[in-house]
């Protein structure tokens, strides 16, 4: 039986309605809506949710507003250390990547650990070895450390805070520099799901600090059997509660919706770990939710192939 595919993409947990210049704001839309209109194009013409979460990841990796790709934050030595990671709801296949510089899309290497290696993850110089050995192409250092990069790990520093690229006021944090981590979760024509969530992580995060957009079941999941995960936040939270795989088990386990294991799992983020963040997802009948505990989270969804809809 053909199904009604479904998408959605987000570029971090924060408030765009406090983005002081208009023109920023719609940089941000734009961006979504083009990029799930890149993904119902692949979608339509039949291609895989795998196929559509890769896309759509790279494209936003590929943008420097996100902090994912060439708009990676700094960590504490004013490096990139890129993590992330790619789901096949069909067979629980999965890869990851963690503490990566120097290549333009971690998601794809990431499916490369997937389909070309024996493993789920790869990490720092070997994940990079690995890349070397798929041909992937390194990226001079200059793709990444933009001015705006520099000045915010500087603002961290001067505060000697860590602070998610797309922090809440009140966090001592400065309002224009709310917005991140990528990801996408994608259901096709033949019902199956997959995930991909790909980041810079937090700004001036320690060296070597993995938070949980690579870890299987905290910031992605993906199981034809329930559904497709992708988170955003501060990833400490999201590994402690295991979050993707807890909105999976409460479908699984309690015969839950998209909307109903998305509120049950935000509620049990909240009061377990007071977390910071949000989620976007898919149930296995093509039903999209999303919820976070911050303001807003920068993202858009295509339910059944109907129209576009964008949240901020
Ligand atoms: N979850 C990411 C991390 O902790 C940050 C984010 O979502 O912005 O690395």
């Amino acid at each position: 039986m053909r199904c009604a595919y479904s998408l959605m993409v987000h570029g971090g947990a924060g408030a765009l309605e406090n983005v002081k210049d208009e023109k920023t704001a719609v940089r941000y839309l734009d961006s979504i809506r083009r990029i799930l209109e890149h993904g119902r194009e692949v979608l339509s013409l039949g291609g895989s949710a795998l196929q559509a979460v890769e896309q759509c990841a790279t494209l936003l990796e590929d943008d420097p507003i996100f902090n994912a790709g060439c708009g990676s934050v700094l960590n504490e030595d004013g490096r990139v250390e890129m993590d992330a990671a790619i789901m096949d709801g069909q067979n629980l296949l999965a890869g990851a990547v963690a503490g990566v510089d120097g290549v333009a899309n971690p998601v794809q290497l990431a499916r490369l650990v997937m389909t070309k290696s024996e493993h789920v993850m790869l990490i720092g110089e070997g994940a990079m070895r690995f890349a070397e050995h798929c041909e992937v192409p390194r990226v001079p250092a200059n793709y990444f450390y933009t001015e705006d990069r520099i000045a915010q790990l500087k603002e961290a520093q001067l505060r000697h805070k860590m602070m998610l690229d797309h922090d809440e006021a009140g966090d001592g944090v400065s309002e224009d520099q709310k917005y991140g981590t990528i990801g996408a979760v994608a259901f096709d024509s033949n019902g199956n799901l997959a995930a991909a969530t790909s980041t810079g992580g937090i700004v001036n995060k320690r060296k070597g600090r993995v938070g949980d957009s690579p870890i299987v079941g905290a910031g992605v999941y993906a199981d034809n059997e329930t559904c497709a995960v992708s988170c955003t936040g501060y990833g400490e939270e999201f590994m402690r509660t295991v979050l993707a795989k807890t909105v999976s088990d409460f479908i699984f386990m309690q015969g839950m919706d998209a909307s109903e294991a998305a509120d049950a799992a935000i509620e049990y983020l909240r009061r377990r770990v007071n977390g910071r963040g949000g989620l976007i997802m898919i149930d296995n009948e093509g039903r999209c939710a999303s919820r976070f505990t911050t303001r807003k989270m920068i993202h858009g969804w295509i339910e059944h192939a109907g129209e576009t809809m964008l949240s901020f």
